[in-house]
C-alpha cells in the first residue's frame, strides 16, 4: 500500500487536504481514499472499488470521451462568467442556496452563467439539501424562469421524503446526490419516484460495475460524479461513465483541478468539455513527491486492517 497527501487549491467540503491511499494488484494501482472520518464499515466498498481497479477488471468501454460539467461555486456573476468561459464545457453546475446568499444573488450568477454558455448549454444547479419543501418549490420556479430552462436541480431538499414532494410540485427534473450514499440509497430513491436521475459515485457504491448494476437495476438516468479523487479514481468514475449504455447528462468529473498536484504524469483534465476514456498510469516521482509522512502512512495500515476486520466479521 502507498499512502499519499496532496494539499486542495481551495477548501472543499471542510478539507484542505486530500489524503488517500493505493492498493496494487495485476493490473496496477487502485486508489482508496475514503474521507477520513468515515468508519470501516462505511470505508470498506470504497476498498472494493480499489481492488476491482487494481484487478482490472472494469466493463468495455461503449464511448471514448465522457462530457463534463464545470462547477461554479456560490460567487458573483461576475466571477460566475469568468469560470463558465474558462471551463470550456458546455454543461454548468451552479452552487446556489449559500447561506446568506438571497434568491437574487442566485438569480444573478444563473443569468451570468446562461449569457457565458450561450442558449444551447445545460445550466444545472445544486443546493446541496439546504432548502425545505416550499422554499425549494418557490426557489426552483423562479430559476428555472430566470435562467431559460434549468436541466435539473440536485439535492433540493435534504430527504429522500422531501425530494418526492418536491418532485411532484415543479417541471423541473430532480437529481439525488446526497440521498445516495450506500449501495441501498439508489433503490430507496427509485421505490419512492424521488428523483429523475441518480447521482453515483463508484467508491462509496462498491465499483464500477456495482454501480453498473445499479444504473440497471433503478432504471435512472445516472450522473457519475467524483469523491475529489487523484486522476487514479477519477479514471474508476470514467469507466462506469464509459460503459453505461445511455449517458444523457454531462458528468461531475472535472475535478482534479481541485488539487495542486496528482499520481499521473498526464491528469485526467476535460479538453472541450469532456475527459477521454483512458486509465492514466502511476507516475513514481510523482508517488515520491506526495508520499505521506509515516505516521499518517501508519494511520492508513490500522484503516486497511480494520475494513478487513469488518468483513471477516460479515462472514458466516
Ligand atoms: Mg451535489
Amino acid at each position: 500500500m502507498k499512502v499519499w497527501s496532496i494539499p486542495m487549491r481551495t477548501r472543499f467540503r471542510g478539507i484542505t487536504v486530500r489524503e488517500g491511499a493505493l492498493v496494487e494488484g495485476p493490473a496496477g494501482w487502485g486508489e482508496w481514499s475514503p474521507f477520513l472520518e468515515y468508519p470501516p464499515e462505511v470505508a470498506e466498498p470504497w476498498l472494493r472499488c480499489a481492488e476491482e481497479a487494481a484487478a482490472g477488471d472494469w466493463p468495455e468501454p461503449l464511448r471514448d470521451e465522457v462530457p463534463v460539467n464545470v462547477t461554479v461555486p456560490a460567487v458573483g456573476p461576475e466571477d460566475a462568467h469568468r469560470i463558465t468561459l474558462a471551463g470550456d464545457c458546455r454543461t454548468a453546475k451552479v452552487k446556489v442556496a449559500e447561506p446568506g446568499q438571497t434568491l437574487a444573488d442566485d438569480a444573478a450568477r444563473l443569468e451570468a452563467v446562461r449569457d457565458a454558455l450561450g442558449p444551447d448549454g445545460h445550466v444545472r444547479i445544486d443546493a446541496n439539501g439546504l432548502w425545505d419543501v416550499d422554499t425549494a418549490v418557490a426557489t426552483i420556479r423562479a430559476l428555472d424562469r430566470a435562467v431559460g430552462g434549468l436541466e435539473y436541480v440536485e439535492q433540493p431538499c435534504a430527504t429522500v421524503e422531501e425530494l418526492a414532494l418536491v418532485r411532484r410540485r415543479v417541471d423541473v427534473r430532480i437529481a439525488a446526490d446526497e440521498s445516495i450514499r450506500r449501495a441501498a440509497d439508489p433503490y430507496r430513491v427509485r421505490d419512492l419516484a424521488a428523483a429523475d436521475v441518480a447521482v453515483l459515485k463508484v467508491q462509496p457504491l462498491g465499483g464500477v460495475r456495482a454501480c453498473l448494476r445499479i444504473a440497471e437495476d433503478i432504471g435512472l438516468p445516472v450522473v457519475v460524479s467524483s469523491a475529489l479523487e487523484s486522476s487514479l479514481g477519477i479514471a474508476a468514475g470514467v469507466a462506469l461513465a464509459a460503459a453505461l449504455p445511455e449517458l444523457p447528462h454531462a458528468c461531475g468529473l472535472a475535478t482534479v483541478q481541485l488539487l495542486t498536484d496528482d499520481l499521473v504524469a498526464e491528469p485526467l483534465l476535460p479538453v472541450a468539455g469532456a475527459l477521454p476514456v483512458r486509465r492514466p498510469a502511476v507516475d513514481q516521482a510523482a508517488l515520491d513527491r506526495l508520499a505521506a509522512d509515516p505516521a499518517r502512512v501508519a494511520h492508513w495500515e490500522q484503516r486497511l486492517r480494520d475494513v478487513r476486520g469488518v468483513r471477516q466479521d460479515r462472514t458466516p
